[in-house]
């Protein structure tokens, strides 16, 4: 049976390795995983307590219309329920906007080392992706990306516009100039939908930061992506969320499937979102373990990233897959970021306070081990 090439070329998306499997592999008891910028803190309390009390109607279908969930975010986030859709992860909101928007052979942009979905999608749905390269810093250059929409949009049929902000791995943002002097050029237009993934949002400590939420009464084209895999600790649960214009919703509502959210995940966020000391304590958690990377990754002399999301992307200085063979043998998991290009870097995920130590001083190690290169 005939495949199309599109999707035989497909590379299949490679999480953070399992705790188990690490355990296996190397015989270890004791594993870290700082590999996929989970909550250290686990999922939200109340979150929890809600899904307990859930468990005993799992018998009858979830709420197809995410009724009691649009409800808070509307309330959450200042936006009418009208422009809310719930997807299983925003992993299905990116591959169903895809999906929507594009026909085959339509084209995707988006930036070089940008989030691996989008890469992922577009051929899955048939489209092209276009990544432009980024700018000093490891920063998106969205000057650029806006400039090679504006060339090559007709002859490269440009559907969709992906802009992780900030982005993962490399935890680089855009500050809010640059993000609205983007949207004049490429807002409002009616070929184009323009997606900004806003994924970590709540780490974000830039004071020059805005996220793209507060533009969408501006803007007809601008749909963003938020989740409750990260700050809300609910990465199991699978379930994010969009913020879009109505249209889009009505749309997204027609191609999704019923019931594309469980009950637990439904109920989990409802709850998760309303938890503010959780979040608090999230927050002061991911921002003093940055702190404490950044201290030891300079003692150590390795180049680093300043990040805005819960993660930090380092350069080893060395081969990055034998320095990560060494960490998994001494049970430490972090991310390999061969897929994105890079041959010398990690990807290092705040944890709890013994964990990060445990893998500072697992790294600390392994770097008199592997000789630099060059
Ligand atoms: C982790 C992450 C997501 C979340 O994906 P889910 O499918 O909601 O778990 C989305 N975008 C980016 C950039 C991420 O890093």
């Amino acid at each position: 049976m005939k495949i199309s090439p599109e999707i035989l070329n497909l590379v299949p998306y490679k999480p953070g390795k399992p705790i188990s499997e690490t355990q296996r592999e190397y015989g270890l008891t004791t594993v870290y995983k700082l590999a996929s910028n989970e909550n250290p803190l686990g999922p939200s309390p109340k979150a929890m307590a809600a899904v307990r009390h859930a468990l005993d109607h799992q018998h009858l279908y979830p709420d197809p219309s995410h009724y009691e969930l649009l409800h808070t975010l509307s309330k959450e986030w200042g936006v009418p329920t009208q422009q809310l859709g719930i997807g299983n992860g925003s992993d299905e909101l990116i591959d169903l906007l895809t999906r929507i928007y594009c026909e085959p052979h339509d084209g995707v942009l988006t930036s070089v080392a940008a989030f691996n979905a989008y890469e992922v999608s577009a051929p899955a749905n048939r489209a092209i992706i276009h990544k432009i390269p980024m700018k000093e810093g490891y920063r998106f250059d969205l000057p650029a990306i806006a400039d090679y929409f504006m060339a090559h949009h007709e002859s490269k049929k440009i559907r969709l516009i992906f802009v992780s902000n900030p982005n993962n791995p490399t935890g680089t943002y855009a500050p809010k100039m640059e993000l609205e002097a983007f949207l004049e050029k490429v807002g409002n237009r009616d070929d184009v939908m323009v997606i900004f993934d806003e994924a970590y949002n709540e780490f974000v400590r830039a004071t020059d930061y805005a996220s793209a939420q507060n533009y969408i009464k501006k803007y007809k084209n601008l749909i963003v992506l938020r989740t409750f895999s990260k700050i809300y600790g609910l990465a199991g649960f699978r379930i994010g969320a969009m913020v879009a214009p109505p249209e889009v919703i009505e749309v997204f509502n027609r191609v999704r499937k019923p019931f594309n959210v469980n009950d637990l995940a439904q109920v989990a966020a409802n709850a998760a979102v309303q938890d503010k000391e959780f979040i608090e304590r999230s927050q002061q958690t991911c921002w003093k373990g940055l702190d404490y990377f950044y201290k030891k990754l300079e003692e150590l002399g390795l180049p680093y990233i300043p990040s805005q999301g819960n993660f930090v992307m380092f350069d080893t200085l060395r081969d990055a897959a034998k320095v990560n063979e060494a960490l998994l043998r001494r049970g430490i998991i972090m991310r390999p970021l061969f897929n994105y290009g890079f041959k010398t870097h990690l990807r290092l995920s705040v944890g709890k306070e013994h964990e990060n130590q445990a893998a500072i001083q697992a790294l600390a190690e392994v770097l008199k081990e592997i000789p630099t290169l060059s």
